[in-house]
């Protein structure tokens, strides 16, 4: 099993976008697990943010990171750089576990940009980065 590096970070344009992530966390609709995360993912033209959307259907809810995503997209902006992720209802005690992306946003994360930086944002107010394409080696592709 190969071990993903993550490396701290602690410049002010990775603080910026992770107090955006912060932000829009506070918007998380998330009335079953009380977890509240926020996203906002950089390209050159802007900033996207997004949050968490539960669903009574858990399986139907969106995470975070697909939500911020999604807004890029649907806006004709496909030049992700990179995205800071915060769950603002995580554990501090529990590291930067409770605060990884998920599967499913890994995988989004490489479709539309392999060479993505992803901050994670700890309750701690730690930031790590890594590379998606370090976090999900070997994704899934069709074609
Ligand atoms: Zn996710």
């Amino acid at each position: 099993m190969t071990t993903v590096e993550l490396s701290k970070r602690d410049d002010a344009a990775a603080r910026e976008l992770c107090d955006m992530a912060c932000a829009a966390a506070k918007l998380a609709y998330c009335r079953y697990s009380r977890f509240r995360v926020g996203a906002a993912v950089a390209t050159p033209h802007g900033v996207y943010t997004g949050a968490n959307v539960e669903n009574a259907s858990y399986g139907l809810s969106l995470c975070a990171e697909r939500s911020a995503i999604s807004r890029a997209v649907s806006s004709g902006d496909l030049e992700l750089a990179r995205i800071a992720v915060a769950c603002i209802d995580a554990d501090p005690a529990a590291g930067v576990s409770e605060s990884m992306p998920c599967g499913a946003c890994r995988q989004w994360f490489v479709e539309f940009a392999p060479g993505l930086e992803v901050l994670i944002w700890t309750p701690s107010a730690d930031i790590y980065a890594v590379r998606a394409s370090d976090l999900l080696a070997v994704p899934f592709v069709l074609g």
